[in-house]
Order: structure tokens, then sequence, then C-alpha cells
């Protein structure tokens, strides 16, 4: 253990890097996870876990002491109903987290730097149908990317570029398409779909009431990607010499109806959809993974299915669970399909 690489994730609290940090010690690596907040849902695996909050440039430094590699995954981020209304706290913490986070990497001369962007970058006016071309790499510019969520990431891409060209840190920049999975936000409004439609589907059938609501038509489109394909790609592109953004995610594309009966058969139960208004996001968007299967030799595998079923299983735990402590449980009556 002298020897292991010593590595940082920041949002080890969060879904992605609670994960990350597991995979990271079960391939040998000395790990501290850095966060505001511990992990909701089990314990962090990491050998040191520190509550830091990460706008502030002396925790920065704090975290980053020692360190040889850094999983930049800190964010004040949730699913659309979050990161369309809250545009000001999204642009300025996460700027804040991201300028304090490498410049304190770079001064405690760590080596290497993956940083976690988002399909969001890409521009709205490319994701108006929701039968779209796949997006690449390339097609980023000219920028309209979505909600300051978007332009932030957008410029935290361009950050790490400056900062590869100018103070030869190794930057890698990872652009995620809709990562989802067990022990992520599921309830509280962060939730992101595939986390929310199985939560929907769980209280239909655990309460009887089959009406799940979805935002808008349900006819928009997106790619889901399973947390352990997310993971696989991480590792392999940390470890290859490819700096540019790269799109990491699935490339098949469903609308939020089939999501929504997808998640119905897993669970077994007759659900009911009543289209209400909300924040829907662009119409369609999915992953061009071409390059993706260029730099790496490899994409995600893992099928939407056995993802979503994964993830029901551990969401229908968790509503059952909260539906008990309320007293709901008790008068719960399955419906079948
Ligand atoms: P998450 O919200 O579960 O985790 C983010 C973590 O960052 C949280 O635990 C939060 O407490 C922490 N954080 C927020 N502000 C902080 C601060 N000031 N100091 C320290 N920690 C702070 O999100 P996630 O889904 O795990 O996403 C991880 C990264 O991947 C984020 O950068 C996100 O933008 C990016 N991303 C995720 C997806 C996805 O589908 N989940 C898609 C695109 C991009």
């Amino acid at each position: 253990m002298k020897d292991a690489t010593k590595v940082l994730v920041t949002g080890a609290g969060g879904f992605i890097g609670h994960h990350l940090v597991t995979y990271l010690k079960h391939n040998g690596y000395w790990v501290r996870g850095a966060d505001l907040k511990p992990p909701e849902y089990s314990p962090s695996d990491a050998d040191e876990f520190e509550l830091l909050d990460l706008r502030r440039w002396d925790n920065c430094l704090q975290a980053t002491r020692g360190i040889d590699q850094v999983y930049a995954l800190a964010a004040d981020m949730g699913g659309m109903g979050f990161i369309s209304c809250h545009h000001a706290q999204i642009l300025s913490n996460n700027s804040l987290i991201n300028l304090h986070t490498l410049d304190a990497a770079r001064l405690n001369g760590v080596k290497r730097y993956l940083y976690t962007s988002s399909a969001c970058v890409y521009p709205e006016f490319k994701q108006t149908d929701a039968n779209v071309v796949p997006l690449k790499e390339s097609d980023v510019y000219p920028a309209q990317p979505q909600d300051a969520y978007g332009w932030e990431k957008l410029v935290t891409e361009r950050l790490c570029m400056h900062y590869r060209e100018d103070f030869g840190i190794e930057t890698r920049v990872v652009r995620f398409h809709n990562i989802f999975g067990p022990l992520g936000s599921w309830d509280g409004g962060r939730e992101k779909a595939p986390a929310a439609m199985c939560r929907k589907v769980a209280v239909a059938k655990l309460t009887g009431n089959p009406v799940i609501e979805i935002w808008g038509d349900g006819q928009q489109t997106r790619s889901f990607c399973y947390i352990d394909d997310c993971l696989n790609g991480i590792d392999r592109l940390m470890r290859s010499d490819f700096h540019d953004p790269i799109n990491l995610g699935q490339d098949r594309m469903v609308t939020i109806n089939e999501l929504a009966g997808m998640v119905a058969d897993i669970a077994r139960v007759r659900i009911v959809k009543k289209h209400v208004a909300g924040p829907m996001g662009v119409r369609g968007r999915n992953s061009d993974n071409t390059l993706l299967r260029q730099v790496l030799g490899w994409a995600p595998e893992i099928s939407l299915e056995e993802g979503l079923a994964r993830t029901y299983a551990w969401v229908e735990q968790q509503v059952r669970e909260k539906l008990q402590s309320t007293g709901r449980g008790e008068k719960a009556k399955p419906v079948a399909v």
C-alpha cells in the first residue's frame, strides 16, 4: 500500500463519486474522498474522507495535498427539475469549485486530473428533434449549451485545456450522458429521470395507485448509461493519452414514455401515465460513440434493461422503507400486471 498511487475523488459523497471510490479501492489505489457530506446510503470505502466545502481555495489546497491524481466530480447539480431553476447558484458554486480545485491541484504538483463534464455542453439548436442526430464531440461549437449548468461545464473544459497547455498538468475531460444506478438521489428534488421513474413506478406498485406523472408529452429522447460502464470508461480514459473532451454514454436512444414502460415491465406493475407540465430539457439527445470506440477500443456494454433492473430493485427497497416509516406501507396493496 506504501507505493499505491494516491488519488483524490471530489464529490465522493455523491452518486458517481461514491461508486468511483469503491472502484478505485478495488483496483489498488490509495483514495481520499472529499465532499460537503458523506455518502447517504452506504459508508465510503475511502482511506480518508474529508468534509470540505470545495468552493473555498484553502479547502482545495488541503484536499489535494500529497495527491498524484484527481477525479473532479464535485458539483452543485441535479436532474432537470433542479438545473432548470437554480442557474445563478449552479454557475457560481460550480465555477468556484472547479477554478479552485484545478489550481490547487497544480500548486500541489498533481500529475493527472480528470474533469467530469456533461452532454449539457452541446448546443441546444442541435437537439430540437426527438429523432436527433447523435452528438459527436466536435458538435460543441458554435456554443449554445443548455442552461447555466452547461455553460459552466464548457468553460471548465477550456480551463482544463489551458492548464494542460500552459502548466503541463495532464487533464482528461469526460462528457457524461445520463449516468444512472443504485445509491444515487431518488427523491428530494435532485434526482434524475431513471431514479425518478423507478421511484414513481415503485410508489404505484406499493400503494396500488397506478397513476404516474411524466413531465411533458414523454416523447423527448435520451440515452442512459449504467454506473458500472461509467466507472470502466473513466478508468480507461484516465489511463489513456487522450486529452480532448470525449463522450461517455450509451448510444441507444429511448423516449421517456418508453423508459416508463420498461421500468413498469421490470416492476411487473400496470401504470397509467399522466402527462403534466414540467421542465423537459432539450427535445432529443444521444451520444455518438465513434470517438470513444476509436480512442478506448471500448464502449458501454450493460443493457438499459439490465441497468434499470438493478436500479429499480434498489429504489423499490428505498421506497418500501420510506412508506413503512410513514405508516403508508401497511396499506400497500400490489397491483399485478
Ligand atoms: P451528485 O450530486 O450525486 O454528486 C455531486 C457531489 O458534489 C455531491 O455529493 C455534493 O455534495 C458535492 N458537492 C457539491 N458542492 C460541493 C462543494 N461546494 N464542496 C464539496 N462537495 C460539493 O452528482 P453525480 O451524479 O455523482 O455527478 C458527479 C459529476 O458528474 C458532477 O460533476 C456532474 O455534473 C457530472 N455529471 C453527472 C451526470 C449524471 O448523469 N449523473 C451527467 C453529466 C455530468
